[in-house]
């Protein structure tokens, strides 16, 4: 039986546990993850027991991810650009690789509904982790401009700046934007506390932009809600993302792709029963 588990603190609410148990009903593999919770004080001691005990692989959440990219004996490009891993691989040699699935998640989804993003004026709200983590995924799709706009302008200059050798981005001011993106993502955690970052109307075009909000509840977020009043194209949640990225890890340990879309409508069935 191979052993997996996603670590963070807290991690009662890990829905990942549910998701990798449908991959694995799915594919036919035997295997355990379980959620584990690390203490803040030493996340390192966990992981070193969990693989000295078999471990073949894991999930990082927060507030561990970039502990987790300090400690992984080598890096995939992605997570090296991310400043941050998700996913640990035990390699057959015994170091331990890390990886960052959370951006591949994002564009799969995307894709996956349809929504097209090769030549498309994309605005990303937020320069916090989850943003930075989805920059070279999305900017691998080629759009025609990528726009990073965050409370503390400073930080989207600065990713900005990292990212300008993978493509056309641009950093800028919650108030300095309100022409019409095609796409806009909401990468801040506003929507945590269900607020709204100071936007434009006029950001949203009616009928043909679409807005996309990397948080997920049982809920409609508060960035979703003001999508839909402003009449966008469409709104998407990040559960999908959640799946994605998931997804995109079990690939990465067993060499299988699940199919995301029945586990991603048991999750959301399982979020609207709680
Ligand atoms: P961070 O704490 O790293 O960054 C938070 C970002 O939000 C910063 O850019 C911050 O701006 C901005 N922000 C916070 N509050 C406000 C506000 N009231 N108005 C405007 N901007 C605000 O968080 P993460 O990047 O890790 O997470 C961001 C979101 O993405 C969360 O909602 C998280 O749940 C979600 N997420 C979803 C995933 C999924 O799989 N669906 C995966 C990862 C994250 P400033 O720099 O000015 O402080």
């Amino acid at each position: 039986m191979q052993k997996y588990a996603v670590f963070g603190n807290p991690i009662a609410h890990s829905q990942s546990p549910f998701i990798h148990g449908l991959f694995a009903q799915q594919t036919g593999l035997q295997l355990s993850y379980e959620a584990l919770l690390a203490p803040l004080d030493d996340f390192a001691g966990s992981l070193q027991v969990f693989f000295a005990s078999g471990g073949c692989g894991a999930n990082i959440t927060v507030p561990f991810k970039e502990q987790a990219f300090a400690l992984a004996g080598e890096l995939s490009e992605r997570a090296r650009r991310a400043g941050a891993v998700n996913t640990l691989i035990k390699l057959k040699d015994g170091r331990i690789r890390g990886d960052n699935t959370d951006g591949a998640g994002l564009v799969s989804d995307l894709l996956q509904n349809g929504v097209t993003l090769a030549g498309q004026r994309i605005l990303l709200l937020g320069a916090g982790g989850a943003a930075r983590g989805v920059l070279e995924p999305l900017l691998a799709q080629q759009p025609a401009e990528l726009a990073i706009a965050n409370r503390t302008v400073k930080r989207a200059e600065q990713l900005a700046a990292e990212f300008a050798d993978l493509g056309p981005v641009v950093a800028c001011g919650f108030d300095w934007i309100d022409a019409p993106a095609d796409l806009i993502i909401n990468a801040t955690s506003a929507s945590l506390n269900d607020e709204l970052p100071p936007l434009a109307p006029t950001l949203i075009k009616p009928g043909h932009t679409l807005c996309y909000d990397m948080m997920y509840g049982k809920d409609t977020t508060a960035f979703n809600r003001w999508a839909q009043l402003l009449e966008a194209a469409g709104t998407l949640d990040g559960l999908g993302m959640l799946v994605g990225q998931a997804a995109e890890s079990f690939y990465l340990w067993t060499g299988l792709r699940p199919d995301t879309a029945p586990v991603l409508q048991a999750l959301r069935d399982r979020l609207a029963g709680s």
